[in-house]
């Protein structure tokens, strides 16, 4: 049984060598009415677990109740309605001020089905249901959709604040503190590609010393930071689940890097794990829970009580640091 938790197949023990430029974006679903090429999605269980941006969360089953007058809408929304668009949208229709263009596909299922990640709103209904049906169902829920909607694109904006600037000077979090880049092409390395030089004094960042001419192209510096983060990662999550293994009765058997871009971890019974190196922007606390969370599906595949009664056993406050993985965006690397 493997749970998991990545679009990305294949096990090759080794950093998947997928260039940071292009972060996995999940197969569009098609809208055939059959419902046999949906997309491969995890289990709904899963689905509210470690996924960042992504967050495929189901529409709660009753929707709010709206019995009094709504409250009049600010003059900003009323004069700029918000426009929320899934890049595979096939359907469109206005949600109180805002126009939400969704992707539809007809499945074979007994229910209406919405979820809402980074690309969108997208729906899942039986072929026997209207169409007018399906925009009913949408409006009952829209405070939900809406709010949803609004979370997510504001993740985004805030990832998109936070690209990285590949050149000389430039910062990006290690370990939760800002990490600057120096090209230093005179540095004799004892590490390979790249060297971590303490703060020349408080309060100065940590930097980064990489072996390349300050010249270097930003695609170069990139790649360079890159192969030195990845080597970081590996070095760092053998060393944790080394740490938090023992501590929960469980062997893992090895470990493999992953680049999607929003989902940090899996775990197969056959011991194999599989961690995202973009953790490594995270404080340490935050990457222990996921490798603590990993470990512990080593114990109990799903996500029962049993199973976040395994994690508490070694991370009693481990509902803080699965919050603070939700809420703070990694920054981009493209
Ligand atoms: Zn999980």
């Amino acid at each position: 049984m493997a749970l998991e938790l990545f679009g990305i197949a294949g096990d090759a023990d080794k950093p998947v060598p997928e260039p940071a430029t292009a972060p996995r974006k999940p197969a569009a679903p098609s809208s055939t009415q059959d419902g046999r090429s949906r997309r491969l999605k995890p289990a709904s269980d899963d689905s509210q677990d470690l996924w960042g941006e992504r967050s495929a969360e189901p529409a709660p089953a009753t929707p709010p109740l709206t019995q009094t007058d709504p409250a009049p809408e600010p003059l900003s929304r009323v004069l700029q309605p918000a426009s929320f668009r899934h890049p595979n949208a096939n359907r469109e229709l206005l949600l109180g001020n805002a126009r939400v263009a969704y992707a539809l596909t007809r499945v074979r299922r007994r229910s209406i089905g919405f979820v809402v990640d980074a690309d969108g709103l997208s729906v899942r209904a039986p072929a026997w249901v209207t169409l007018s049906a399906i925009d009913d169902a949408l409006k009952e829920k829209s405070d939900w959709i809406l709010r949803k909607l609004g979370d997510a694109q504001l993740r985004q904006q805030k990832r998109a604040d936070a690209r990285i600037e590949w050149r000389n000077g430039g910062m990006f979090p290690l370990f939760g503190e800002p990490l600057k880049i120096v090209l230093d092409a005179e540095h004799r390395f004892k590490e390979r590609g790249g060297a971590l030089i303490d703060a020349l004094h408080a309060g100065a960042p940590r930097e980064l010393h990489i072996a390349l001419p300050t010249t270097a192209e930003p695609a170069k510096i990139r790649d360079a930071v890159h192969a030195w983060l990845l080597r970081q990662a590996r070095a760092h999550f053998i060393e944790r689940l080394n740490y938090f293994a023992p501590q929960l009765g469980v062997r893992w058997t090895r470990l493999r890097l992953s680049s999607a871009q929003t989902r940090w971890g899996s775990a197969r019974s056959d011991g194999s794990i599989c961690l995202n190196w973009r953790l490594l922007h995270f404080r340490h606390s935050v990457i222990d829970y996921v490798v603590v969370h990993e470990l512990s599906h080593l114990r109990v595949m799903d996500h029962s009580p049993r199973f976040w009664g395994t994690v508490a056993t070694v991370m009693p406050d481990y509902k803080a640091l699965r919050r603070s993985l939700k809420d703070e965006a990694t920054p981009s690397w493209e």
